[in-house]
């Protein structure tokens, strides 16, 4: 097979040059086929509720002028029963295959799968074999929600195309690096070792594009910056990188632990489950959603879009200022481990969708840093971008950062360098 450098000259470019990328949930699978020779999007597409009669399947062809391409005009929609995951990749090969973008494509070089749990053994982007999945099933216990629909996935796709590599990224690899005093929960050492319970980290996708394109927009190489990066969605995770390489990060064991999130509580007292147990006759069960569905700014005030939080507190409502309050304050705690964890910091950067959006969050985290060399400029803030940008002052010791994640891109680019390695 021929190959040719491509535009960035990190990967060789081959005839088979596109890259699937696949995010299977329980009950939903998003895509995005993108075309390697200039990481533009080819199409992108989600099937949400599977298994129900209401399934619905959105598929938008792009024009592949780049990131983000021309979506819209060829959007096509239907809902309507589909039973399972294999069907639903089926119906998305069909809507590729009207493209003329089909899964049977030469052009097609591999798919690349969002695998969610890599525990310790995956550190890397890793072509999946009979062994790799019975890896990736032996840590379902540990990712109860989302491994099994990711391994759903992945033998689904591995039916449609069993001649194509097919390639787990996992989420929580970048954070591997962690040192283990990092990592480790102080518990007794030999419990927590036979229930493999440490730190794993999650968003590492994410956090590993987002450091990399910080240092890119600081003019330097990776290895060169320390960076927080502040992955704010509506799962929210922060994480401390030293020279490109995590050194600690906010979620744990699950992706309960940290920052306050949309539905989750983040940091909380361990013992307040024992006391609910106890005291409210509550189920580990109930618990469970408790935490990890009615907590976070939902519990807090009803409501998990920061959009709607913010327009609640321009009206006066105090629920939502004390929901913001928390949320600024957790948030602050973490900016202050972490910039005593790196004890050099060239960059604070804020991404996902509240942190490249809502810049009351960005403001109100960084307002009282000064002395740490960090300040927001108000008008760079308040400017509406897509594009990766610095919105602090020029004087400010430390850069604060708006960066724009991609997943799946990163996805694709770990597994395009993989199969062409
Ligand atoms: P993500 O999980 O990264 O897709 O982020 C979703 C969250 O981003 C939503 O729940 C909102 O809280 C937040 N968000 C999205 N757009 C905006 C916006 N324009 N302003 C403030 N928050 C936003």
């Amino acid at each position: 097979m021929t190959s040719t450098p491509n535009r960035e000259g990190a990967v060789p470019v081959t005839a088979a040059h596109r890259i699937l990328v696949l995010n299977s949930g329980s009950s939903s699978v998003k895509y995005q086929l993108l075309d390697m020779r200039d990481s533009s999007r080819l199409a992108v597409g989600l099937v949400e509720r599977i298994g129900e009669e209401t399934s619905r399947l959105v598929h938008s062809p792009l024009t592949g002028d780049g990131d983000g391409g021309g979506e819209g005009s060829g959007k096509r929609e239907r809902t309507g029963p589909i039973a399972d995951h294999e069907a639903a990749l089926k119906a998305v090969a069909d809507e590729l295959t009207r493209d003329r973008l089909g899964l049977d494509s030469p052009e097609l070089a591999a798919i690349g799968h969002r695998v969610v749990h890599g525990g310790l053994k995956f550190s890397a982007p890793t072509v999946i074999t009979d062994e790799v999945l019975t890896e990736i099933e032996r840590l379902v216990p540990v990712a109860p929600l989302h491994n099994p629909a990711n391994i759903t996935g992945i033998r689904t796709a591995q039916a449609l195309r069993p001649d194509l590599p097919q390639v787990a990224v996992f989420d929580t690899a970048f954070h591997t690096t962690m040192p283990e005093s990092a990592a480790r929960y102080a518990i007794d050492i030999e419990t927590a070792d036979a229930h493999r319970i440490r730190r794993y980290g999650f968003h590492g996708t994410s956090h590993a594009f987002v450091s990399r394109e910080t240092a890119k927009l600081l003019g330097k190489d990776p290895s060169e910056v320390n960076v927080i990066v502040l992955h704010l969605g509506n799962g929210a995770s922060a994480s401390a990188v030293r020279g490109g390489e995590c050194v600690d990060t906010s979620m744990g064991l699950t992706p309960l632990e940290g920052l306050v999130m949309g539905t989750r509580s983040g940091d909380i007292d361990p013992a307040v489950t024992f006391h609910l147990k106890r005291v409210a006759g509550m189920s580990t069960d109930e618990i469970d959603v408790l935490l990890n569905k009615k907590s976070g700014l939902v519990g807090l005030c009803g409501d998990n879009d920061m959009r709607e939080i913010r327009r609640r507190i321009d009206e006066g409502d105090q629920r939502a200022l004390l929901a913001f309050e928390i949320y600024i304050h957790r948030l602050k705690k973490y900016i202050g481990a972490y910039y005593a964890v790196l004890g050099r910091v060239d960059a604070v950067v804020f991404t996902a969708g509240v942190g490249e959006n809502a810049a009351p969050v960005r403001a109100a985290a960084i307002a009282g840093l000064e002395e740490l060399g960090l300040a927001v400029d108000a008008d760079l803030n308040a400017v509406r971008t897509d594009s990766a940008r610095l919105i602090s002052p020029e004087y400010a010791r430390v850069a604060v950062a708006v960066v724009p994640t991609d997943e799946e891109l990163e996805i694709a680019r770990q597994t395009y360098a993989l199969v062409n390695a």
